[in-house]
């Protein structure tokens, strides 16, 4: 059998993610950070750890079966790859930025002004797309230090909290896109059965990250209400307490409404409410 080969960052922003969801998936392996490659010793799979500007060539050109990297990276790099799984981590816009004084209204005020960038693909079907002709300065790194150097009239850069334009004296003023941790892989693979498994590995952990195994009390009158408010993997199960009358109901809530949930229950008769995190979920 062959062996599988996954591209995940080597160190900055994505890596610690991508190696925790990986050993969630139950992969065992040493996270050295002198070695390119590891070995996992319970899954035919090596990972390369790999520069992230690098991975989506890796993952077209066939190096790599398998790759973890930003939306952003992909869409700079131009290559053909198959978007697999979002994997809900890495978050983060491209924004054009202007600095603090500037009193810009419209898109259209950057036509003939300097926009520097580490994105220039991007940034350059952007404005082809909004008509709009900007002088773009493609750099290699530390974008939002160049309008206070009078390198450039405008910035478009990664945010996440917006600390760092901050700091600068720069602004927000233009979403360009939107961008998170992605798996990517290759169609046609020779490895399909292998790249499936772990697919559906990695599906099982970030269902179960989304979801919390809530148990709660219900005295058996309000039952039919609990039930109508939860909607489980199946349905819950309901299990008999000593105390007659009284039932213990198991069940699965999503993450995103989980407060919202929860009121409701209490409202509905649910007492001793225990939350416990969910390791994976297979379907
Ligand atoms: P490498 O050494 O691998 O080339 P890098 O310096 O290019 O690393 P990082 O800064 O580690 O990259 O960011 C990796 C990815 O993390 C980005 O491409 C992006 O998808 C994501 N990311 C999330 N939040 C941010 C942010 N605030 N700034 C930059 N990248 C972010
Ligand atoms: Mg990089």
């Amino acid at each position: 059998m062959k062996t599988l080969k996954i591209a995940i960052q080597k160190s900055g922003r994505l890596n610690e993610k991508s190696v925790e969801l990986l050993k969630n998936c139950g992969l065992s392996f040493e996270n050295y950070k002198s070695s390119l490659i590891s070995p996992v010793s319970n899954f035919p799979l090596e990972i390369l750890f790999l520069r992230d500007d690098d991975i989506p060539e890796y993952v077209q050109d066939g190096i790599a079966d398998l790759g973890i990297v930003g939306e952003n990276v992909i869409q700079e790099t131009e290559v053909k790859v198959s978007y697999l799984q979002r994997l809900g981590f890495g978050k983060c816009s491209l924004k054009i930025a202007v600095p603090n004084t500037d009193d810009i209204q419209s898109l259209a005020e950057l036509n003939g002004k300097s926009i520097a960038t580490t994105y220039p693909v991007i940034l350059g079907k952007f404005l082809k797309e909004k008509g709009i002709t900007s002088d773009i300065r493609t750099i290699s790194g530390s974008v939002e230090i160049s309008p206070g150097l009078g390198l450039s009239d405008a910035i478009c850069d990664l945010v996440s909290t917006g600390g760092t334009l901050k700091s600068n004296g720069l602004k927000p003023f233009a979403d360009v896109m939107s961008s998170e941790a992605m798996l990517i892989g290759r169609a046609g693979s020779e490895n399909e059965d292998l790249v499936q498994e772990l697919i559906q590995r990695i599906q099982s952990v970030l269902r179960a990250k989304e979801t919390k195994y809530v148990v709660l009390n219900v005295h058996k009158d309000s039952l039919p209400a609990i039930i109508a408010l939860l909607p489980g993997v199946k349905s819950p199960s309901v299990i008999s307490l000593a105390e007659e009358n009284w039932v213990a109901v198991h069940t699965v809530i999503p993450e995103r409404d989980f407060w919202d949930r929860i009121s409701q229950l209490k409202q509905a008769g649910a007492q001793g409410i225990v939350v416990m995190p969910i390791e994976k979920i297979i379907l």
